[in-house]
């Protein structure tokens, strides 16, 4: 990554008003939290077709093999702290530039950083609570965890007895629709478009930079490696979110005229 791509950057930044950031788990993997989907990650050692919504809502034991292994999930998010990368997109907010964060991750590190939680659309649900698929009843996932921890093996609601299940979308579960929806009126209606640690290949949500970029938006795309969309993006950062969003973000305000 040069500094002209940096400067090239910053000017667009420094320009637009209705930012969406889009994040993906480039950004988290910074503070600790495995890519589930990469090399090595969760799902090179258990089989995907096991953990599917069907077969979860059909199947006690798919539930009991789910919750079983949940731990390997919810820990490692629940021990991560934010990093500089989130902390630059809660600059942006408060910079008075970002419209919303689209993010395909279930950690809520955003929100811990300090980002406006109503900003922020997860497009992936969220690790941090559990919802009965009946009644709807949500709990915190501290608590529920806690119950499978002390040997429940697969939670109920206590409610009304119904299935219960982490807010994540799981293999083969549609997409949450009021999220998607806003996520694409708000991309189509942004002035830039800045991705940052997504490798823009998990779809439909790789299709919301898309989308804001046939409705006229400038692209940045912040990734440690290529995406599919760094043909269509007006400038491509190769790096770190945590090293490099902060340095975009300060170099934007001096362009704008304005001291961090
Ligand atoms: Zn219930």
């Amino acid at each position: 990554m040069t500094e002209q791509a940096i400067e090239q950057a910053a000017a667009i930044l420094s320009r637009a008003k209705r930012i969406v950031v889009f994040t993906g788990a480039g950004i988290s993997t910074e503070s600790g939290i495995p890519d589930f989907r990469s090399p090595g990650g969760v799902w090179d050692r258990f089989d995907p077709t096991e953990f599917t919504y069907q077969r979860f809502l059909s199947s006690e034991d798919a539930r009991r093999k789910y919750w079983s292994l949940s731990k390997l999930f919810y820990e490692p998010l629940v021990s991560a702290n934010p990093n500089p990368g989130h902390d630059a997109v809660v600059a942006l907010e408060r910079w008075g530039r970002l419209d919303c964060i689209v993010t395909q991750n279930i950690d809520g590190l955003h929100q811990r950083a300090g980002s406006s939680p109503d900003r922020v659309i997860e497009l992936h649900g969220t690790a941090l609570s559990v919802s009965c698929l009946s009644c709807r009843k949500r709990h915190s996932r501290e608590e529920v965890q806690a119950r499978v921890e002390a040997g429940e093996e697969v939670p109920r609601c206590e409610g009304c007895g119904g299935i219960m299940k982490p807010d994540t979308i799981s293999f083969g579960q549609p997409m949450p629709e009021r999220e998607t929806a806003e996520a694409f009126r708000r991309a189509e209606n942004c002035d830039l478009c800045w991705v940052i640690g997504s490798s823009l290949v998990v779809t439909p949500a790789a299709h919301v930079p898309v989308a804001a970029v046939n409705a006229g938006a400038k692209l940045i795309i912040l990734n440690g490696s290529e995406t599919p969309l760094d043909e269509a993006a007006d400038v491509v950062l190769r790096g770190k979110a945590g090293e490099v969003a902060p340095r975009l973000i300060e170099r934007a305000r001096a362009l704008a005229g304005e001291t961090a």
